[in-house]
């Protein structure tokens, strides 16, 4: 029988998940930013023989999970990242820089919140959008 303690330090890796899966958390907790599916993908490639399709069913998954987030750009494509913590974002609509945002502004709302609904809480985001200064100058 196998022992569990040779899963003792693997706290981020969650039980059943299939390689793949396992590869894309395993990349993504090596990636400073949030990356599009696009990237991860030829980043995966590098490494093993794996398809879109199949990073993309295992970016979905991991997303249900809990393990991972996705947060829209402003150009419509979803740039993934672990779930470390909270993130906040002021995004410029034109450069499409994104900005973080510290403290949380939120958090006493989760807080109270999660206890007041039946529905498990993973994570939130916050994202403001407008235009960063040198794009706000630049319009004008
Ligand atoms: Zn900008
Ligand atoms: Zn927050």
């Amino acid at each position: 029988m196998k022992s569990d303690s040779s899963f003792k330090e693997s706290a981020a890796h969650s039980p059943r998940l299939t390689r793949h899966q396992q590869a894309v958390l395993d990349l993504l907790h090596q990636q400073t930013d949030a990356l599009p599916a696009q990237e991860l993908y030829s980043l995966l490639r590098q490494r093993q023989a794996i398809g879109l399709a199949t990073v993309y069913r295992a970016l979905e998954t991991l997303k249900l999970r809990g393990l991972i987030k996705s947060r829209m750009g402003a150009n419509g494509e979803a740039f993934y990242s672990l779930v470390v913590s909270d993130q906040h974002y002021l995004t410029c609509l034109q450069c499409g820089q994104s900005f973080p945002l510290d403290p949380c502004p939120v958090q006493e709302l989760e807080t109270h919140l999660q206890p007041s609904v039946p529905f498990k809480i993973y994570y939130h985001t916050l994202e403001f959008f407008g235009l960063c200064e040198p794009c706000v100058q630049s319009i004008d």
